[in-house]
């Protein structure tokens, strides 16, 4: 079974108190644990303090990146190896900004995913908008196709562990979210893909999430769809109470 997952992903935004209140309130209003999981991808400032916060609670900690080596002379880069010892517990892994503004390949993408895993930690792989409708039986393929680079040597016992998050870029931060149908279509490409490169089997087991424009607004709707498990949310998780919207959706 896969359990429903809703997380924010706050980018470059907040301040460390912000980040520590936002937390003390909403470990305190959480919806049960077995029903649906959740996280908040912060800053590595800021993750420290808010595993410490959250600890006890359902509310897990994620980052927003990570280097593919533990350790070593590489300025600036976070290491994962850091972010399992400080208790972080997902790792969002090539959003379309890393890919846009740092030139992510699906290359380096697939080593931090491995790493990640090596490290006990969950990778969640950003995937853009790569793919278009087939004319003659409105089915989507793919124009390249970054799941199976991303999980290049990634072993099927490790999959469970792996998320893949849909993101078409046209819909982040724009406040043009897919439609149910548009968010659906691209995530049944990608569990069709990893039934291909896996089985059928492993492809159940993998939560695929939809990325862009998500609000209190349609994620009732997205969770709905059957190959969408959860969603990632940016701006609409910068505020406790429009995140705890979010994980209230079937109210
Ligand atoms: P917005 O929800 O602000 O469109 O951002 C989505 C996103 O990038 C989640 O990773």
């Amino acid at each position: 079974m896969r359990i429903p997952f809703i997380a924010g992903n706050w980018k470059m935004n907040l301040t460390l108190s912000e980040a520590e209140s936002f937390v003390k309130v909403v470990r305190n209003h959480l919806p049960v644990s077995e029903t649906l999981e959740t996280a908040i991808a912060a800053s590595p400032l800021f993750l420290p303090s808010m595993v410490k916060l959250s600890k006890g609670s359902p509310l897990k900690i994620a980052a927003q990146n990570c280097f593919y080596k533990d350790a070593g002379a590489y300025t600036g880069e976070v290491s994962p190896l850091s972010l399992k010892d400080v208790g972080v517990s997902y790792v969002i892994l090539g959003h379309s900004e890393r890919r846009r503004y740092f030139h992510e390949s699906n290359k380096m993408i697939n080593l931090k995913a491995l790493s990640v895993l090596k490290n006990g930690m969950s990778p969640i792989i950003g995937c853009d908008e790569k793919m278009s409708k087939i004319k003659s039986n409105n089915h989507m393929k793919w124009l390249d196709n970054p799941v199976s680079e991303a999980l290049r040597n990634v072993k099927a016992e490790d999959m469970s562990r792996v998320m893949i998050a849909y993101e078409p870029s046209w819909a982040i931060g724009t406040g043009r979210a897919a439609t149910k149908e548009e968010a659906e279509d691209g995530c049944y490409l990608i569990r069709t893909t990893i039934s291909e490169l896996y089985s059928p089997k492993v492809a159940d087991q993998v939560r695929i999430l939809y990325g862009g424009s998500v609000s209190h607004k349609n994620v009732a709707d997205l969770m709905a769809c059957p190959n969408i498990d959860g969603v990632l949310a940016g701006k609409a998780s910068l505020n406790p109470d429009n995140f705890l919207k979010l994980l209230n959706y079937k109210k």
